[in-house]
């Protein structure tokens, strides 16, 4: 699938948008530079991240990245999605990384020869990263 394509099926996605109750940790993420904000709210269950949702405005790029995020770690347990968000980085950077890892993200490798439209892309992973750590 083409990338601009990718980015414009997700960004109109409706499945992860809204609030999640019951959510164990909510977080806030903002790219100032893109006017992007995300609120992500993360269910755990033994460890695992069973529900997530966001809320929030911003760019396509930042809309469609956080339900392509959602939908990557959703039931991954904390140290599975560690693992997606460093391989994650990785690609950013253009260092090498597991690609069997990274599912549907891999489609967005080129995201790296546009440094404007990395912190659109990275804010959800960000945001997902600061939940995590709040998660004992
Ligand atoms: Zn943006």
């Amino acid at each position: 699938m083409m990338y601009s394509e990718l980015i414009m099926d997700y960004s109109k996605l409706k499945k992860y948008k809204g609030k999640l109750k019951d959510a164990d940790v909510v977080e806030e993420g903002k790219n100032l530079s893109c006017g992007d904000e995300i609120t992500l709210y993360l269910k755990f269950e033994n460890g695992k991240i069973v529900d997530g949702k966001f809320e929030g405005i911003g760019c396509a790029i930042s809309q469609a990245s956080a339900n392509i995020m959602l939908e990557s770690v959703i039931g991954k347990d904390k140290d599975e999605a560690l693992d997606i968000l460093k391989n994650v980085y990785a690609m950013v950077k253009g260092e090498d990384f597991e690609k069997e890892k990274l599912g549907i993200v891999k489609e967005l490798e080129d995201i790296r020869n546009y440094p404007m439209r990395i912190k659109c892309f990275l804010l959800s992973w960000k945001t997902l990263e600061l939940a995590l750590k709040k998660q004992v």
